[in-house]
């Protein structure tokens, strides 16, 4: 059987890992995201660190199906990178960079979309080819599949779940200019942002007794009934429970996956979104099954890997 190569594209360091096409890791390790002059020695310094495992590893390249790549900004489905502002790249044609070192099928896509993907294959209890994936970080980030594909879009913004317009309350300020995304309000800043609203005039919180606050310092007071903690987090699942239900009559997924790091809150923040999704959606979608994120780190290489394989054997 042919290996599959993951790539993780970092803005610090890369990722690479070696599967069996099964998905059974063979090894990883991880390099320098070098992103002086441009970004352009990160396809090359890539290239020559794989060709450098392969050689350790005994394997030869004609044992390799496949090369699948994330990365830390919107991928076109015509595998056209256009502005990775964390490599410093403006427009980047992916495969025809890697194909000048590799001559095989490659695949490229967004970080969170292949994410999506390894969850899907890898993370979840069983198999299914319908899944929304949210990660919930500093930002807010997402892949939609259907039907086993990725929806890229025309410019690669399929799945730009974090910027879905939907806050017409706190109109806090996104990083994209605008006011109103899904990421002002349930991001690890936009759970902050709720906090230090409410903190303007209330009193009631253990909150007061910190000198910085954080989205996991506020999911873990609300675990202890502090009420300003417990607003807050009711707000935050309210809103990304409103942004499933509408998600939910677009794609129908059998599953929402939550990951990130805020979701380290586990059960607690997951039923919390399931309550608030339950009360706002179409009666036709409430059996949506919810779950966390179960691979951590590894979703972007696993996806890589696997996105690498669908394209290869499509
Ligand atoms: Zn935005």
């Amino acid at each position: 059987m042919k290996k599959l190569i993951g790539i993780d594209v970092g803005g610090t360091t890369t990722k690479i890992g070696i599967f069996e096409n099964n998905g059974d890791i063979i090894d990883q390790f991880s390099i320098v995201t070098r992103k002086e002059d441009h970004g352009s020695h990160i396809i090359p310094d890539i290239c020559e660190a794989i060709n450098l495992k392969l050689g350790l590893l005994d394997i030869d390249v004609e044992n390799i199906l496949s090369i699948g790549v994330g990365l830390p900004g919107p991928v076109d489905s015509k595998g056209i990178c256009r502005t990775a502002v964390n490599l410093g790249w403006s427009t980047v044609d992916i495969a025809g960079e890697f194909k000048k070192y590799f001559d095989l099928p490659i695949k490229a896509a967004n970080d969170a979309n292949v994410a999506a993907i390894g969850e899907m294959w890898k993370g979840l209890p069983e198999p299914t080819n319908d899944v929304v994936f949210i990660t919930l970080g500093t930002g807010v980030g997402g892949g939609i599949i259907i039907d086993g594909k990725l929806v890229d879009g025309t410019t690669g913004c399929g799945g730009e779940i974090g910027h879905i317009t939907i806050d017409h309350k706190h109109n806090f300020m996104c990083n994209c200019g605008r006011t109103g995304c899904l990421e002002t309000v349930c991001s690890a800043t936009g759970i902050v942002n709720l906090a230090n609203e409410l903190l303007e005039y209330r009193l009631d919180t253990k909150l007061l007794a910190y000198p910085e606050i954080s989205a996991r310092l506020i999911f873990d007071l609300a675990k202890e009934n502090d009420p300003v903690c417990v607003e807050v987090v009711d707000e935050f699942a309210r809103v990304l429970g409103l942004a499933c239900a509408n998600l939910a009559v677009i794609s129908n997924p059998e599953y929402f996956i939550i990951g990130g790091g805020v979701s380290a809150a586990g059960d607690f923040l997951l039923n919390k979104v399931h309550v608030a999704f339950m009360n706002q959606c179409f009666a036709n979608v409430r059996n949506t099954n919810f779950a966390l994120a179960t691979l951590g780190n590894d979703a972007g290489i696993i996806g890589a890997a696997y996105i690498g394989y669908l394209n290869a054997t499509k």
